[in-house]
């Protein structure tokens, strides 16, 4: 009897909040995974503290560098020898004014969130392709569909994700891979600590049906989902995870 090959997995943005929930998921499944962020340090800790030396794989890398995405993918071929999964998960949020909001800012936010995901892809793309295919997650927003105040550059470049996320799903589906996003609405996270004002929170409580941050392990479970079998005919789509706040359609300011 032959078993199956254990697949593998990259989460970029991987050293903490919803990226690390989400590699926590695919261990517990039996996956190998190859966790990716900018910050090696917390990277590596975050590693350690996992204790699955030989399922895991730490790779210190700007999703928004191509020669360093394309350095990250050869270790993974190089450690792993395939990739079934890649979750797009980094990303980086300022909340501003617009007429406050820097150049410099605009153009970071649109690098590791949309141009990230973008040459992630295209550097996963072939490894994935040559054992068959596999599924990509992006991991977008609910400000992609939703505007309102001092996320006009963060929002810009979810929904731009967003859409990438369907353009993705068509092109690639001749190769097997299989393209989804996962929308959060608010999550209780580093960046949330470091964006949520008590003011936009108590507007997400009154906004959100089920009155309650999402948690982590909530948000790995769709992408985990979605990466697996079980989606195998689903390709193309967003799926919000943010306790019916989309649903609701109360605005927020
Ligand atoms: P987080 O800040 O806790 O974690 C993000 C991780 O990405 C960090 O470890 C960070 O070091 C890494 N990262 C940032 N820039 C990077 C780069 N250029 N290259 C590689 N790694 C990089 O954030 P989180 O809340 O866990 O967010 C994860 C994703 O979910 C993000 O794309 C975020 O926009 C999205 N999201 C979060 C919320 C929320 O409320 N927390 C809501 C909607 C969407």
């Amino acid at each position: 009897m032959t078993t199956a090959p254990q697949k593998v997995a990259l989460v970029t943005g991987a050293a903490r909040g919803i990226g690390l929930a989400a590699a926590k998921r695919f261990l517990a499944d039996g996956w190998r995974v190859a966790l990716l962020d900018i910050e090696g340090e917390l990277l590596a800790s975050a590693v350690a503290a996992l204790k699955q030396r030989d399922t895991t794989l730490a790779l210190t890398c700007d999703v928004s560098d191509a020669a360093g995405v394309t350095k990250a993918m050869a270790a993974i071929a190089g450690c792993f020898g395939r990739l079934d999964a890649l979750v797009n998960n980094a990303g980086i949020a300022v909340f501003t004014p617009v007429l406050e909001t820097s150049d410099a800012d605009w153009s970071r936010i649109m690098a590791v969130n949309l141009t990230g995901p973008f040459l992630c892809t295209k550097a996963a793309a072939p490894l994935m392709r040559e054992h068959g295919g596999g599924a990509i997650v992006n991991i977008t927003s609910i400000s992609a569909v939703r505007a309102s105040t001092l996320r006009s550059a963060y929002g810009t470049s979810k929904a731009g994700l967003a859409h990438l996320t369907k353009q993705l799903a068509v092109e690639l589906a001749a190769l097997g891979i299989r393209v989804n996003g996962v929308a959060p609405g608010p999550v209780e996270t580093a960046m949330a600590k470091a964006v949520h004002t008590p003011e936009i929170r108590a507007d997400y409580h009154d906004a959100i049906p089920l009155n309650r941050y999402g948690l982590e392990e909530e948000l790995a479970e769709a992408i985990f989902f979605l990466c697996s079998e079980r989606a195998s005919y689903i390709t193309g789509q967003i799926l919000a995870v943010d306790g019916g706040f989309d649903a609701a359609g109360i605005g927020l300011p």
